[in-house]
C-alpha cells in the first residue's frame, strides 16, 4: 500500500465536483487499490475520514473510520471502517446542530460547521453492494463532512466565520465547551 499526499486548501481538486464511479470501474484492480491507499493515508494522518478529492482523485469514493479514541477527536464515537461509492445524503426530520470539526485539507484550522443530525446515506461498499443507512449525531456529521468533499465544498464554506481557530486556540479557549456539547450529541443520538 502506498500512502498518497494530502491535497490542502487552495489545490483547484478541492473544489471539483466528483464524478460518479461505475461498476466496471470499481471492480477494477486500480480503484480496489486506489481504495486500500486512501484506507493507509487516512490512518497514518490519523483522520476520522477522506475523500478521494483530497487526495487528487475526482470519483466519489470516501473513507471514514473512526477505531479506539482518535487522537484529532477523542469525543468522536466509534465507527467501522466504511467505505462509500457514489454517497448520497438525504436529511431526516429537521434537526441540525453546530459540530466544531478539523480536516485533514486545512491545516492548523478548526470551525464550527451547522450539521443535519440525522440523515439516510445510501451509498454501495467496495464490492458494489447497495447499503441504505440512518446515522445520526456526530456520525452524521462525518458523513456529511466527507460528501461535501465530494461535491467540491470544505468546512470554511458552510462555517460560521467567527468561529475558525489554530487547533492550539481551540484547545485552549473551545475544546471544554465543545466536548461538553459533543457528549450531549453523542448522549441523545448514541452516536
Ligand atoms: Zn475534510
Amino acid at each position: 500500500m502506498t500512502v498518497l499526499e494530502i491535497r490542502e486548501i487552495g489545490d483547484p481538486v478541492l473544489r471539483e465536483r466528483s464524478r460518479e464511479v461505475s461498476s466496471s470501474e470499481l471492480a477494477s484492480a486500480e480503484t480496489q487499490r486506489l481504495i486500500d491507499d486512501m484506507i493507509e493515508t487516512m490512518r497514518l494522518a490519523g483522520g476520522a475520514g477522506l475523500a478521494a478529492n483530497q487526495i487528487g482523485e475526482t470519483v466519489r469514493i470516501a473513507v471514514a473510520e473512526v477505531s479506539g479514541q482518535n487522537p484529532r477527536y477523542p469525543y468522536k464515537p466509534e465507527l467501522p471502517l466504511t467505505v462509500l461509492v457514489n454517497p448520497v445524503i438525504e436529511p431526516l426530520g429537521h434537526l441540525s446542530g453546530a459540530i466544531n470539526e478539523g480536516c485533514l485539507s486545512l491545516p492548523d484550522l478548526r470551525a464550527e460547521v451547522p450539521r443535519r443530525l440525522e440523515i439516510r446515506v445510501t451509498y454501495l461498499d467496495r464490492h458494489g453492494v447497495e447499503h441504505v443507512e440512518e446515522k445520526r449525531g456526530l456520525t452524521a456529521g462525518t458523513f456529511q463532512h466527507e460528501v461535501d468533499h465530494l461535491d467540491g465544498v470544505l468546512i470554511v464554506d458552510r462555517a460560521d466565520p467567527g468561529s475558525l481557530a489554530s487547533w492550539d486556540s481551540y484547545e485552549r479557549f473551545h475544546r471544554d465547551d465543545f466536548e461538553r456539547r459533543a457528549r450531549g450529541i453523542v448522549e441523545r443520538f448514541g452516536q
